[in-house]
């Protein structure tokens, strides 16, 4: 009988075990967390479960039960803090070491912070990774109250949303030229900055955070433009960095993620990655991508390969975004874009992103039929040609027969 280790309790990790399981995998399993809850989805941290939409129990992926009835000890408030891949053991925050036959690391990703030197511990300065960030920071969003967002990221943008629908007065600052620079084209940027103007945020890009003022708790922001801001709390969304510090412990290859083969193996055979902590093969690309689709699609093959079967990991990556009354949903990745081709809906719009020929991505704001097909369409590898896209008299559907 072999015993098969996962850490990291979130996403992947609750993906790969079940994975696991329903593929008839018999032999041990074990699920370690360092958080004190079982493993719940992290989205509407930022969204509906900020927006007091959303009980937590509703968080949670599966319920707490799944896992002893399917025979998988979940140990939680554990930190895996070593491994030895020669003894094949891992070490826990209680002090005891747990032997392996295979070992899977999903410790998904830690959120960047701001320094001290600039404030960034001072009471009032809040994450958004996980519910303990969530629980601390709800309690602050009190109409009236005056919000600093550093970051014009998705979550920073989906914060901002949800601090103006509840009445507070938000300031979002992106050092970056425009918000979402790193994630979208321009026209998706400027969709995104008419919605929150409309919502009464004051979005200013091209701007950075200079410094969070205050004793021990954070009463304003001086801007590199020289601005101060009076501010009650500030939230920061500046990225994330995969956590990697345990592969580290084993010898694993990292770079910019745990380094995984096509078969979402480390450099070590008997230890496998998934989710945002795990690298991936993209286009011939060696990437990493921030996602429930990605987390739950490479814990899955993950857990298929453990079981003994041999199965390429192909992303077919999608995402979305809940801001306001807008659903965004993006198909495909647009990595290397270089035109974009605005179709419009009569409930919203699509941005569609090619390199040469070769359609990439679609992002569709309302416009879910629109997604859809553009999802199709990336996943069969065809392009119609952007005058189809741009044409308002062309049959959307119609692009997908063969
Ligand atoms: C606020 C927010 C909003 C998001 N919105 C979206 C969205 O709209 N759409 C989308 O597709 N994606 C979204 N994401 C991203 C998505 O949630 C992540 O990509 C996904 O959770 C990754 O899953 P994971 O299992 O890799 O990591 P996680 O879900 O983060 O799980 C990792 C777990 O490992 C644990 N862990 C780490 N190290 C150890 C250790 N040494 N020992 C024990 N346990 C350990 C951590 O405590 C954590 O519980 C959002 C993320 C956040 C934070």
């Amino acid at each position: 009988m072999s015993h098969v280790v996962v850490i990291g309790a979130g996403q992947a990790g609750s993906s790969l075990v079940a994975k696991l399981r329903s593929s008839g995998f018999d032999g041990d399993i074990t699920l370690i967390g360092a958080e004190s809850v079982p493993p719940y989805q992290r989205p509407p941290l930022s969204k509906a479960y900020l927006l007091g939409d959303m009980a937590e129990e509703r968080l949670y992926l599966r319920p707490a039960a799944f896992y002893a009835d399917n025979n998988i000890t979940l140990r939680l408030d554990t930190h895996a803090t070593a491994i030895n891949s020669r003894a094949k053991t891992v070490t826990l925050s209680d002090g005891s070491t747990l032997p392996y036959d295979k070992l899977a690391l999903t410790t998904g990703s830690v959120p960047r912070t701001l320094p001290a030197a600039v404030g960034g511990t001072l009471d009032g300065v809040f994450s958004v990774r996980d519910l303990k960030d969530a629980n601390a920071m709800a309690p602050a969003f009190v109409a009236g109250k005056k919000v600093l967002v550093i970051g014009g990221g998705y979550i920073g943008l989906e914060a901002a949303a949800v601090a103006s629908k509840l009445g507070l007065h938000v300031t979002l600052v992106e050092m970056g030229d425009r918000i979402l620079q790193r994630v979208a084209a321009p026209q998706t940027s400027d969709f995104f900055r008419s919605l929150h103007m409309s919502h009464g945020v004051d979005i200013r890009e091209s701007v950075g955070l200079d410094r969070l003022l205050g004793d021990t708790r954070v009463a304003g922001a001086r801007l590199t433009d020289g601005t101060e801001l009076d501010v009650d709390f500030a939230i920061v969304g500046v990225g994330i960095v995969p956590a990697t510090a345990l592969a580290q412990t084993a010898g694993l290859t990292v770079d910019n993620g745990i380094v995984t083969n096509d078969h979402t193996q480390t450099s070590d055979p008997d230890i496998y990655a998934a989710g945002d902590c795990a690298t991936l093969i993209f286009r011939g690309q060696t990437i990493r991508i921030e996602s429930v689709g990605n987390a739950i699609d490479q814990a899955e093959v993950a857990a298929q390969n453990i079981g003994g079967a041999d199965v390429i990991y192909t992303p077919t990556p999608w995402f979305w975004s809940d801001q306001y009354d807008c659903k965004l949903q993006i198909a495909g990745l647009n990595t290397g874009y270089d035109t974009v081709h605005v179709r419009m809906a009569d409930t919203g719009q699509s941005h569609w992103y090619y390199h040469g020929d070769t359609l990439l991505a679609v992002d569709a704001m309302n416009d879910p039929r629109n997604y859809m097909v553009g999802k199709r369409l990336i996943a069969a590898g065809r392009s119609p040609t952007p005058a189809q896209i741009t044409n308002p008299d062309t049959d959307m559907k119609a692009l997908l027969k063969p």
